[in-house]
C-alpha cells in the first residue's frame, strides 16, 4: 500500500515556501509551520544568481521576480563627509556581469511570491513553533508550542540561522557556528537622501555603512556593520549596547556616519545580529533535514543566502522525489556540498571588499573601486561570484503535480 509522505517544514520565509511547492508538486502531503503572524514582509534587498534564478524560472515565477527587480544604478563610496570617492555603475552598462545580482529584489516581495506559490498545496500554519521533536524510528513525533501534536515522515528545518529545528534535532547552535568577527544592525530611515536603486557606503576601518535605496520606496535600509569580539546573547538584544557599539566603532566616522548613528538612536526596527555561518558536517539525521541558512548560512557578506535556500529547496525536494529518503538525503548532500563551501568562501574576500580592517586595506579599497568598471569588463570583480553561483548541477524536476502519493519513509 502506498500512503502519502506527511513531511512538516519550519519556517516560511524563502526556503521553506520554495521546498513547500517542490515537495507537494512530487505528491508529498506538506505541512509548514512559522512563528511569525504571517509571512514576514519588507525587508532589505536579497540577490537570485546562477542557478537560483533557473529554479526560479522552473516555478513559473521569473517573469513576477523580473518585474520586482530592483535594477540599482550604482555603487558609490564616500569619504567621512559624504563625497564621492568612487562609483560603479550597474549592470545595465556592463550586461550580466555587473556589480550587482541578477535579480535583486525586497526579500519580502521574494516571500510573499515563494508563499503565494505554494500556499493552495501545503498547509500553513502561522503563530506556531516546533516544541519538540522525537525521532521513532518510522516517523518524526512533533509537539508544537500550541499544544498541537502531530507524527510526520520527514521534518525540514528551513528556519533559519538560528534554527529551532536544528538546535532540536542536532543539538545547540555553538557547535556550528563561525562567527565573522563583526556584528550588524540593520533599521531604515526615510529617504532624505535623494537616493534612487542606489548603494552608498563609507567605512571606518573594521566598520562599515551602508545605505540601499531599493527602488522608489520613500525608506531607505541601513547597514552598520562593524568588528566587535562575539557579543554575549544578552548584549545582542540589548539595544542600547549596541547603539553604544555602533557608536565606538564609527567613532572617528565624519559627519556622514554621524547621521546615520542619530538616525540609529531613534529608530525602532532595529536587527541586530553577528556576521556568521552556519557550518555542519551532515544536513539531515534520521527523518530530520536543513535547508537554506539553517544548514548553511553564507552570511550578508556573501550574497548567497537566498540562492543557496532557494537552490537547497529544488535539490532536497527533487531528490526525495526521484529516490528512497536515505540515498536522497545522500544525493542532496552529494549535489550541494561544493556550492556551499563556494558561497560560503566569498565572504572572506566580500569582507575585505565591504569592510576592510585597516586604513591600508581602505585605501587599496577605494583604488579598487576606482578601477571598478575597468576589472567589471575583464570579468575579474565577480569571476569567484559568477563560479561559485553556478558551481551545482540542477537534478530534473520532479513530476509536474503528481496525482500519485509520495513513498511513506520507513
Ligand atoms: C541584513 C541582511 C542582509 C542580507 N542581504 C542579503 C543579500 O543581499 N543577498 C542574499 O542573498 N541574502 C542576504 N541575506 C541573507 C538572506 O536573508 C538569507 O540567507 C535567506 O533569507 C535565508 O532564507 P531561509 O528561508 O533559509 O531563512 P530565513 O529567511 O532566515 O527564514 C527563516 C524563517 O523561519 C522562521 N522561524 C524562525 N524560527 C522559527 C521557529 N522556531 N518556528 C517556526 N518558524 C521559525 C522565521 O520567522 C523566518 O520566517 C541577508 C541577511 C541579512 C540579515
Amino acid at each position: 500500500m502506498t500512503m502519502t509522505t506527511r513531511v512538516l517544514i519550519s519556517g516560511a520565509s524563502v526556503g521553506g515556501p520554495a521546498a513547500a511547492y517542490w515537495l507537494a508538486r512530487s505528491g508529498f502531503d506538506v505541512t509548514v509551520v512559522e512563528k511569525a503572524e504571517a509571512v514576514r514582509g519588507g525587508g532589505y534587498p536579497i540577490d537570485l544568481r546562477g542557478v537560483a534564478v533557473e529554479v526560479v524560472a522552473r516555478m513559473g515565477l521569473l517573469d513576477a521576480v523580473r518585474a520586482r527587480h530592483i535594477a540599482t544604478r550604482r555603487v558609490t563610496a564616500v569619504n567621512r563627509s559624504g563625497r564621492r570617492i568612487a562609483s560603479i555603475p550597474a549592470p545595465a552598462e556592463f550586461g550580466p556581469s555587473g556589480p550587482t545580482a541578477d535579480l535583486e529584489l525586497p526579500r519580502g516581495e521574494l516571500t510573499a511570491l515563494l508563499f503565494e506559490a505554494s500556499r493552495d498545496h501545503a498547509e500553513y500554519v502561522f503563530g506556531d513553533s516546533i516544541a519538540a521533536l522525537q525521532q521513532d524510528g518510522a516517523a518524526v513525533q512533533v509537539t508544537f508550542e500550541s499544544g498541537r501534536q502531530g507524527a510526520y515522515d520527514l521534518v525540514v528545518g528551513a528556519d533559519g540561522v538560528h534554527s529551532n529545528t536544528r538546535r532540536l534535532a542536532f543539538g545547540p547552535e555553538e557547535a556550528y557556528h563561525r562567527y565573522l568577527g563583526h556584528s550588524f544592525i540593520g533599521f531604515s530611515v526615510p529617504n532624505t537622501y535623494g537616493l534612487d536603486r542606489e548603494v552608498v557606503l563609507a567605512n571606518s576601518p573594521g566598520a562599515l555603512a551602508a545605505l540601499y535605496a531599493a527602488g522608489s520606496r520613500p525608506d531607505l535600509h541601513v547597514l552598520l556593520a562593524f568588528r566587535t569580539r562575539l557579543p554575549e546573547r544578552a548584549e545582542l538584544a540589548d539595544r542600547s549596547y549596541q547603539r553604544r557599539a555602533a557608536r565606538a566603532a564609527f567613532a572617528r566616522g565624519g559627519s556622514w556616519t554621524d547621521r546615520l548613528l542619530d538616525a540609529l538612536d531613534e529608530a525602532e526596527d532595529l536587527y541586530v545580529d553577528t556576521v556568521s555561518q552556519i557550518v555542519m558536517p551532515t544536513w539531515h539525521r534520521g527523518h530530520v533535514a536543513l535547508i537554506g541558512d539553517a544548514a548553511a548560512a553564507p552570511s550578508f557578506l556573501s550574497g548567497e543566502g537566498t540562492s543557496l535556500a532557494i537552490v537547497g529547496a529544488y535539490v532536497l525536494a527533487a531528490e526525495l522525489g526521484a529516490s528512497d529518503p536515505g540515498s536522497a538525503m545522500l544525493g542532496y548532500e552529494r549535489r550541494l556540498r561544493d556550492y556551499v563551501r563556494r558561497n560560503q568562501a566569498l565572504a572572506s574576500t566580500s569582507r575585505r571588499f565591504l569592510i576592510p580592517a585597516t586604513r591600508a586595506e581602505l585605501v587599496l579599497r577605494d583604488c579598487g573601486l576606482r578601477l571598478g568598471p575597468l576589472l567589471i569588463r575583464s570579468g575579474l570583480l565577480d569571476r569567484a561570484l559568477r563560479t561559485a553561483a553556478n558551481a551545482v548541477e540542477l537534478p530534473d524536476p520532479p513530476a509536474r503535480w503528481s496525482q500519485q502519493a509520495g513513498r511513506r519513509i520507513e
